[in-house]
């Protein structure tokens, strides 16, 4: 099947071919003409199956067919995201598949300067992509104006409720026209009874979309697991990127403090690695991406939060240097690879403390994954397994407290004050077009 018979514009067409795009994945099929059609979607897909150019392609014709206006104007359609990475990489769909339209976005979230987000918004914009927190921010100085949206985006909605933006979210539902007079898409990697209570609220009448079995991973990902004790897990994954000639792989771990300790370490045994956490500025972080992304770092060491919404094409490798506590972090952290088609590895390293982890992992997944011991590295039978606190064991050695990244979810964020939270902002990007 090919693009045209989805009721593209050529102008979209066109932009959809300069991208090597030959033919929609499958929730491009569905979701490209149930938007078009003006419904509300609530579709369930994981990340890397091309949802973001799914919504992004029919939102920018829906609103070609009203005449753009000129100067100064209400933003019409915007895309809310639970980090500023995915709010970055999705405004960048939005300027790469509008190219070739009369439409003009911007991005804003947290971490950088708001004046320049200011002044872009008040030259007027069509399409605005945002992390909660500094749209509010935007909100509370009145320079946005909400209420002519005319197409809500809530994109990856189960890590927005996960990182406690539902009251964030709620407020801005506030500030938006009736919901029958807008048109709201929903997408999440899981279904949640409290993504369903968000979805009951927004939605009308949704088209129900689903491509991949509900909390099933993408079948392209091989799954391993290896054995091995926590005191030589370092040492495995070095011998594993080295031996096998790995040249981008993406760690992740539970803790900030433990991402920037292994980065540390794999440089010492010369691997040229770099950690992204949310105590990095954005500077930092987009930095350590670009290196990561051209090939000049070789390991990208991430927390589940830093690494939502990351788009890396083609990442062959990721590694479960620790396993989540919540089970469908490892959905969203082996979802970084088997992208678009491609074929890719997810490799748990796991020690004794980690196997109720791994057991609720499974479960979610209803498969066991496969284990391998590689030789050399056999766990010690003697070891006893001991409690996971705080993100790390006990038996870790005098490190100090620390939290793992995001251990505040569900908890309803504090009070705002009207200035940055931290989370939420983006360079200003996507000039007024044509
Ligand atoms: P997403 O799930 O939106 O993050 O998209 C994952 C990746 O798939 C991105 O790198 C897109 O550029 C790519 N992609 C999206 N649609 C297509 C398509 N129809 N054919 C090939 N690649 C695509």
């Amino acid at each position: 099947m090919s693009f045209d018979v989805l009721g593209l514009s050529a102008e979209l067409l066109r932009a959809v071919g300069e991208q090597g795009y030959t033919q929609p994945t499958p929730i491009q099929k569905k979701t490209i003409p149930a938007i078009l059609a003006g419904k509300d979607i609530m579709a369930c897909a994981q990340t890397g199956t091309g949802k973001t150019a799914g919504f992004t392609l029919p939102l920018l014709q829906r609103l070609c067919t009203k005449p753009a206006r000129k100067g100064r104007r209400p933003v019409r359609a915007l895309v809310l995201t639970p980090t500023r990475e995915l709010a970055a990489q999705v405004a960048e769909s939005v300027e790469t598949y509008g190219r070739h339209m009369p439409l003009s976005s911007t991005v804003v979230f947290g971490g950088v300067k708001i004046n320049p987000q200011i002044e872009r918004l008040r030259q007027g914009v069509d399409i605005l992509v945002a992390t909660p927190g500094r749209l509010l921010d935007h909100v509370g100085q009145k320079t946005l104006d909400l209420s002519q949206i005319e197409i809500l985006v809530l994109d990856e909605a189960d890590r927005m409720l996960d990182m406690g933006f539902i009251h964030d979210i709620r407020r801005v539902l506030a500030l938006l026209p009736g919901n029958s007079e807008r048109q709201n898409l929903l997408f999440s990697a899981t279904f949640s009874d409290e993504i369903k209570k968000l979805a009951h609220r927004l939605l009308n009448q949704p088209e129900l979309i689903e491509v991949a079995r509900r909390n099933k991973t993408a079948d392209r990902i091989r799954q391993i697991v290896y054995p091995v004790d926590k005191s030589r897990k370092r040492e495995l994954l070095s011998h594993m990127i080295g031996s096998h000639d790995w040249q981008q792989v993406l760690v992740f771990t539970r803790t900030k403090h433990g991402a920037n300790r292994l980065a540390q370490q794999l440089e010492k045994d010369g691997l040229v690695s770099a950690a992204i956490h949310g105590n990095k500025s954005q500077g930092a972080r987009t930095r350590a991406l670009a290196g990561f992304k051209s090939g000049k770092v070789r390991v990208l060491v991430a927390t589940d939060i830093a690494a939502r919404g990351l788009d890396i094409d083609q990442l062959p490798h990721v590694v479960n240097y620790e396993l989540p506590n919540v089970s469908e972090d490892y959905v969203h952290r082996i979802g970084r690879t088997g992208r678009a088609g491609n074929e890719g590895e997810a490799i748990s390293l796991v020690c004794v403390d980690e196997h109720k982890l791994l057991r609720d992992i499974e479960r979610l997944l209803k498969r066991e994954i496969p284990r391998t011991v590689l030789p050399g590295y056999d766990p010690d039978p003697n070891i006893k397994a001991e409690p996971i606190r705080n993100g790390r064991n006990n038996n870790q050695g005098p490190r100090g407290r620390q939290q793992p990244e995001g251990q505040n979810r569900r908890k309803p964020p504090a009070k705002r004050s009207g200035r940055g939270r931290g989370t939420g902002t983006n360079p200003v990007s996507g000039g007024p077009r044509g």
